[in-house]
């Protein structure tokens, strides 16, 4: 194939080939044509509108939240001698008037604006007075007012199709289910224009969940099987960042803290010896990572629970960039349950918002304590089917067994009842082994009918009852209760024997079978 847009990308861009959909979006605009671009980070979004700016008359406008971001890529598009140039709150009154002349002169290919800079009477009147060549709306996803980047000046770029409608558009995002997607489309008056979607499969990628036990201990021991490679380790606090960095670091492993929280000089040297270095483990929140392009990072470990499966995908795609095995490995439990639950209820967001995050978590939890493929349950996020079993897995690789938890999710369900849903798993463990506690007695629970009904299972097993009913929706965390239990509407067809319930053994004994395999 031969064409100018080829010819551009190996001349100035010097890479071979366009990759996956990028030739027929570039085709797409360069014709004149808007089109939206769902594809994940790192699959080079970036070019599908700076190559059509290059090639059309004209300079490509594109809108991005990211000052950041748009700076670095600004200075990486001068290097290849691509006259580019940014327009920012950063930028002085002189630096900008700059830009403005050069924009007017049409000196430029790209220029990279903030939406509420491009919002101005100012800004939109110099581009009446420019020729452009195309607008790309890059993170389109915060037009979403569901989504957590909501941006309210994205909402007002449908202006863009009004002032200037024989411009091409293009929004891309790398985060969009399918509500969001219809949304894009609606807020920006694209629902005429194609969708350009990349697979989200990461196939090199084997995605692991384990029960958080030992946490630590748990992560010392996966770490054992990644000696000497560089991966990233999400913590959810600060705090927690540097206590787990040390606890490596004290175990030999060359581990660094990342936080928003360090000083700026520290943060900018981890980040470099982390890139640079060959078998760093950066110990972050998730502050650490957007725009990180290391290609040989071996492994990501979550030791909390991330917010959305969304977000959990995001964050495990800066593994195995490079195309090599890698590994996704997640360390959960239900005390994490409620502490999410508790952060949302205390975020202070509007309800409706708060119901969503609540959703979102639901939804992890459910990947979680899936017992089917969880690359499957991964790209549904993303409207994406994935065709049978994925085989990289630890479903997959190691199907759960199940067995019939009929019985124990009823003696559990009306544990539960009988003790007035005011109490956390602990107690109410403790109330159906039977156990003989101060607390029990002065609450009177062993007069209870399910006082010592369920000693056929210990205490992790009867957890594990718990955490896999909350998970199916049978029962809920109460966030305001500090974490006691509550029944749901579904819990009464289990009470009744209306409903059977397969509940899946546990994962700390799965886990060494699964290691046991790979040796
Ligand atoms: P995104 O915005 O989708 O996260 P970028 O546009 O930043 O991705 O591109 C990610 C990386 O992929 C960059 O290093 C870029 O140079 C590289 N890349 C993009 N397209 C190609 C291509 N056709 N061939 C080789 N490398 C590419
Ligand atoms: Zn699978």
């Amino acid at each position: 194939m031969h064409s100018p847009a080829l010819d551009l990308l190996r001349r100035v861009f010097g890479h071979a080939d366009f990759r996956g959909e990028q030739a027929a979006v570039v085709s797409q605009l360069v014709a004149g044509g808007d089109c939206l671009v769902l594809m994940p980070t790192g699959a080079g979004k970036s070019l599908c509108y700076q190559v059509p700016s290059m090639l059309r008359e004209g300079t490509g406008i594109v809108i991005s939240p990211l000052i950041a971001l748009m700076q670095d890529q600004v200075e990486a598009l001068r290097q290849l001698g691509v006259r580019a140039a940014c327009l920012n709150s950063a930028l002085s009154g002189e630096e900008a008037s700059r830009v403005e002349s050069q924009l007017l002169a049409g000196e430029l290919d790209l220029l990279y604006v903030a939406p509420e800079r491009l919002l101005t009477d100012r800004f939109l009147s110099l581009l009446d007075r420019s020729r452009i060549a195309l607008f790309a709306i890059d993170e389109a996803h915060c037009v979403s007012q569901w989504g957590h980047d909501f941006r309210p000046e994205y909402r007002q770029l449908d202006v863009l199709h009004a002032r200037w409608p024989a411009v091409p558009r293009i929004a891309l995002t790398a985060t969009a289910d399918h509500p969001t997607r219809r949304e894009i489309a609606e807020r920006l008056g694209l629902q005429d224009a194609p969708w350009f979607v990349t697979s989200f499969d990461r196939p090199n990628i084997r995605y692991r969940v384990v029960l958080k036990d030992d946490a630590r201990r748990q992560l010392l021991d996966f770490l054992g099987d990644h000696r000497g490679q560089a991966g990233i380790v999400y913590c959810l606090s600060r705090r927690k960042v540097e206590e787990t960095a040390d606890y490596l670091a004290s175990h030999g492993i060359e581990a660094l803290p990342y936080h928003a929280g360090l000083d700026a000089g520290v943060r900018a040297a981890n980040q470099r010896r982390f890139i640079r270095g060959e078998g760093v483990v950066m110990v972050a929140t998730i502050a650490f990572g957007m725009g990180i392009d290391k290609p040989d990072v071996r492994f990501v470990a979550h030791l909390d629970l991330p917010k959305s499966v969304e977000g959990y995908y995001q964050e495990t795609g800066r593994a195995g960039r490079d195309g090599d095995p890698a590994e996704a490995w997640l360390c959960y439990g239900l005390g994490d349950v409620v502490t999410l639950g508790q952060m949302i209820a205390q975020s202070g967001a509007p309800e409706e918002r708060q119901w969503v995050e609540r959703r979102k978590l639901d939804a992890l939890l459910g990947y979680c304590e899936s017992t089917g493929c969880r690359r499957q349950l991964l790209l549904a996020a993303f409207g994406e089917q994935h065709a049978g079993n994925c085989g990289n897995c630890d479903n997959c690789l190691d199907p759960p067994r199940t067995w019939d938890g009929t019985v124990a999710a009823q003696k559990a369900l009306s544990c539960v009842y009988r003790t007035g849903q005011r109490f956390g798993v602990t107690h109410l463990v403790d109330v159906l082994r039977g156990a003989d506690t101060d607390r029990i007695r002065q609450l009177g629970h062993d007069q209870l009918s399910t006082y010592g009904i369920g000693t056929e299972l210990d205490a992790r097993q009867w957890k594990g009852v718990f955490r896999q009913l909350v998970a199916l929706g049978l029962l809920e965390v109460d966030i305001e209760g500090h974490g006691s239990l509550r029944l749901t509407p579904d819990s009464r067809a289990v009470l009744r024997g209306e409903r059977p319930v397969s509940l899946r053994e546990e994962v700390v004994r799965r886990r060494e079978r699964v290691r046991g395999r790979g040796r």
